[in-house]
């Protein structure tokens, strides 16, 4: 359904920073992940309203403003368009600016979460995801940089219709101690029983990586 989009001014605190992604689901035969950017998520307030809300940039716009946990920052978006199509609450983001640096910059840490550095696009096409529980996702992954919730398309109907959901993934280390699967994921298809993505296409997709990289 197609809405009317709206510009805002927006201002917050960023909470985390990860990869923005979409998905093309066909059956079990693909899965094609495409790497558009980055989701913001901030504490802060849009046009006066103050909460939790989350902006789309470009990796070019990452690339200039380095953005990173903690930085307050500002700037406008605009209201989607297609609410199944972009995760984020607000893209088209724009006038971007940093109000204060955090105090210092993210480190490695002692992940997991892995909490920098940001990887780009090239980086998570190279590795390839594996599916993530959503539980996992909103909790101790939320601010990992592997952590994304990629708008889904399958195609339902071939050429006719699609079906959209959101899914949470994950690029980082198979290793890492934090990752569960969770439930194998059913891709429906028009007139026929739906296909269970159970793994399977985990394992294809990640095996140009080692079990700790
Ligand atoms: S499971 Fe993935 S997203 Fe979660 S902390 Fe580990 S590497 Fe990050």
């Amino acid at each position: 359904m197609k809405n009317e989009s709206e510009k805002r001014a927006w201002s917050g605190t960023i909470v985390s920073i990860q990869p923005r992604t979409t998905v093309w689901r066909y059956r079990l035969d693909n899965r094609t992940h495409s790497h558009l950017g980055y989701n913001l998520f901030l504490d802060g307030e849009v046009n006066g309203l103050a909460g939790p809300f989350s902006v789309a940039i470009s990796e070019k716009q990452q690339q200039k403003a380095q953005f990173r946990i903690g930085d307050k920052i500002k700037g406008t978006a605009w209201t989607k368009m297609y609410a199944v199509t972009e995760y984020a609450d607000y893209y088209r983001a724009g006038a971007l600016k940093v109000v204060e640096r955090a105090a210092e910059p993210q480190d490695a840490g002692s992940p997991p979460p892995y909490l920098a550095p940001l990887p780009d696009m090239a980086t998570c096409e190279r590795r390839g995801a594996r599916m993530l529980s959503t539980s996992c996702y909103k909790g101790k992954c939320f601010q990992c940089v592997w952590a994304t919730m990629a708008a889904v398309a399958i195609e339902y109907d071939w050429g006719v219709r699609q079906k959209y959901r959101f899914e949470s993934f994950c690029y980082g280390p198979k290793s890492c101690k934090f990752y569960k699967m969770g439930r194998p994921r059913a891709v429906p298809y028009k007139g026929d029983s739906p296909s269970y993505d159970d793994g399977c296409l985990d394992e294809i997709l990640t095996e140009g990586r080692s079990w700790d990289e």
